[in-house]
């Protein structure tokens, strides 16, 4: 659609007129009249009605229009949760939950975690008393576990459809089969984009209810040529436009926390430098980890005189609107699964654009070609179960009682072998036996909300004693890659820090002994800031540790302690990962099995020592394939783990006597 006549005049953003504040009547008036100004508003009634007559109803809205905080108070209103009854409303992204359910809160004046409430991983912001729960689409996929027919909902919104995130679409299909046993149940299938005749078809010819968006015209700009370095040219286009456009804040999109927290400074840098030569910049990060004062910032309107830039991950493509944004600035990257890479969609470049067009007319610059967008960037999404792995999923779906997973009803089925992958390693990690069935331990597996590796890892822990070290490496392998903090300036003094935790055996046991200085520290934030630690994400680990020491219990896990003896946890460890390992040849690393090429991250403390035998936690891909978080082993440990899994022949090495001392160039030749 593009804009119409319908397009209205911009709502000024209540505007602070006089010196008094507004007392708390007058504050509940505006939020009431910001309510009746949205989109959706006027559809209120006809929206309830089609709710009423149809059992699933797709919806359709442009990004704004009011379809997550406002549907949901609707039903609310409609009374929808008389009895007790609980509405869902699913998000893919952990910070547009808590964000969404925050401002829901107070626009009803309520407490956040009374009525309203949000749920997501490790963090249940929610009570008895709560009705309007938000949560991520994963926690929505935990529930079926302990209550597979969602008798306690009497609606599910599943929200952001057009992401086609795995467990959005896994939920399609469980809640098409809970809603056929379930008459009374209400589904709601809601998404900003254009694409909801394939929701409609999957619901069996589900009606679909659009709301009519309003969007000004957003002109597009274009570079000449490929920018070389993005996160430069993004800092100068957006001083650029804050010294030469008109008001409007800017939006940022670029891939991740490090990225945003690296431009953030620049940017600051640069405006401290300029001084009072231009005017006011805010500058505004917000990215999953960002705490939620910090996220709450980026909706205070700017105040005048100033510009604010938000600078973004992808949640602000879709599931977070920013009220006065007229710029946006995309430099075309976003972060899948595994890698950075172009954002690769159309729709998604266009939905960011569309970003700038919402209170008047906008401009869009692309940090990339017309011609890139013309022929490198692919028309639509592809779904994320087609391009990851199931592991999770599968052990889900199996502890659902799901055997037959080839028939399971996927709106878009994932690739043959990527399933068979997943059955094989699930076998391997011993939650299934040979005829797929779950095991005793896969059962214990599902229990913990972690990837099936970790999970394993956890068990394992019980057979070698040391819980206790296991849940702090399950703990801070979760909070992954954000806990060295490296600033620009003290590069070498952060580095030195680093270096400092490094223990013999690897990475994990490095994490290991973060955590437990931190600990030792009485978990202080001093601690943090002089040795280099990010103390939020060390606050992080430690609420995922003691949620995971919850649930030891229900695994049958006692707490232990190795008591200084590493192997036993390298063991553990072992036990857990023996499907990511990688031997040393002459040519470098190879994973074991697929005798793929990959190479030791250069942060990693076993960087320069290059061990023999080694497993990673992950594989990153940049300019070649990285194994991040890696740890030294010992063949014959392969042997005792998983005896099934590896035979004592593959693990000889024919080459032993003549091995070179190091492969591969050291971290200062890297630069
Ligand atoms: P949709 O789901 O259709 O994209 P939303 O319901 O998320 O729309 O947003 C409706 C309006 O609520 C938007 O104008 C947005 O700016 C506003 N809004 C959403 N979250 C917040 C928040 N945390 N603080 C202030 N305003 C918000
Ligand atoms: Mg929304």
């Amino acid at each position: 659609r593009e804009a119409g006549p319908e397009a209205r005049a911009p709502l000024s953003p209540q505007e602070p007129s006089g010196p008094p504040p507004p007392t708390q009547a007058q504050q509940k008036e505006s939020i009431q009249a910001v309510r009746r100004s949205l989109p959706v508003f006027p559809f209120r009634e006809e929206l309830l009605a089609a709710i009423a007559d149809h059992q699933v109803l797709i919806i359709e809205g442009e990004t704004g229009s009011g379809k997550t905080t406002q549907i949901p108070q609707y039903l609310f209103e409609e009374g929808y949760t008389k009895k007790g009854m609980k509405i869902a409303c699913t998000q893919p992204r952990r910070v547009a939950a808590m964000s969404v359910a925050a401002r829901v809160a107070r626009e009803m004046g309520v407490k956040l975690g009374n009525e309203v409430g949000y749920s997501i991983r490790f963090e249940d912001c929610t009570s008895e008393r709560t009705v309007l729960r938000y949560m991520t689409d994963g926690m929505l996929l935990r529930e079926f576990l302990s209550e597979p027919d969602l008798a306690s909902y009497s609606v599910v919104m599943v929200d952001e459809a057009h992401e086609r995130t795995l467990h959005t679409d896994i939920l399609f299909g469980l809640i098409k089969d809970v809603a056929r046993f379930r008459p009374e149940l209400k589904v709601l299938v809601a998404s900003a984009t254009l694409d909801t005749a394939r929701f409609s078809t999957f619901f069996d010819d589900a009606p679909v209810f659009r709301i009519p968006g309003r969007r000004f015209p957003v002109d597009i700009f274009y570079t000449k040529a490929p920018e070389a370095d993005y996160l430069e040219a993004c800092v100068v286009s957006v001083l650029q436009i804050h010294v030469t456009q008109p008001p409007g804040d800017i939006l940022v999109f670029l891939t991740g926390q490090e990225e945003i927290e690296a431009a953030c400074e620049m940017l600051q840098d640069r405006c401290r430098r300029l001084g009072s030569k231009i005017r006011e910049l805010l500058v505004l990060p917000i990215y999953a980890n960002l705490p939620s004062d910090m996220q709450a910032r980026i909706f205070q309107p700017t105040p005048p005189g100033a510009r604010k830039v938000v600078v973004a991950t992808n949640i602000a493509e879709t599931s977070l609107t920013i009220e006065g944004i007229i710029y946006v600035l995309d430099p075309g990257f976003c972060k899948q699964k595994r890698n950075k890479q172009p954002t690769s969609f159309q729709i998604s470049s266009n939905q960011r654009a569309g970003r700038a067009g919402r209170v008047a007319a906008g401009k869009c610059f692309r940090l990339y070609t017309a011609w890139a967008y013309q022929h490198e960037l692919e028309e639509t999404t592809v779904p994320e179960i087609q391009r990851t792995s199931l592991g999770n999923v599968v052990l889900l779906l199996k502890s659902l009682g799901i055997h037959d997973l080839m028939h399971f009803d996927f709106l878009d089925p994932p690739p043959y072998e990527t399933l068979l992958l997943a059955l094989e390693q699930l076998y391997a990690l011993g939650a299934l036996n040979h005829l797929g069935e779950l095991t005793t331990s896969g059962r214990k597996m599902a229990e913990l909300p972690v990837d099936p590796m970790l999970s394993k890892m956890i068990l394992a822990s019980e057979k070698y004693s040391c819980s206790e070290e296991i849940l702090t490496v399950a703990a801070m392998l979760s909070v992954n890659n954000s806990i060295f903090y490296r600033p620009k300036d003290k590069v070498v003094h952060a580095d030195n820090a680093r270096v400092n935790f490094f223990l013999p055996g690897g990475d994990h046991l490095v994490l290991l002994n973060v955590y437990t200085q931190w600990a030792e520290s009485g978990y202080s934030s001093q601690w943090c800031y002089e040795n280099f630690v990010q103390f939020r994400s060390m606050r992080r680990a430690r609420d995922v540790r003691e949620q995971l020491e919850g649930l030891l219990e229900r695994v049958e896990v006692g707490l232990s302690s190795c008591q200084g003896d590493y192997i036993r946890v390298r063991k553990a460890i072992t036990a857990g990962y023996f499907y990511h390992t990688a031997r040393l040849t002459r040519s470098g690393y190879r994973t074991v099995k697929q005798q793929q090429t990959v190479f030791i991250h250069p942060n990693s403390s076993l960087f320069e020592e290059q061990p023999r035998w080694l497993l990673y936690h992950e594989l990153v891909l940049t300019t070649k394939e990285f194994m991040r978080q890696v740890l030294e082993i010992e063949s014959s440990w392969l042997l005792e783990v998983a005896p099934h899994y590896y035979k004592a022949k593959e693990l000889e090495d024919p080459h032993s006597k003549k091995m070179p001392k190091k492969i591969g160039k050291t971290r200062e030749e890297l630069g």
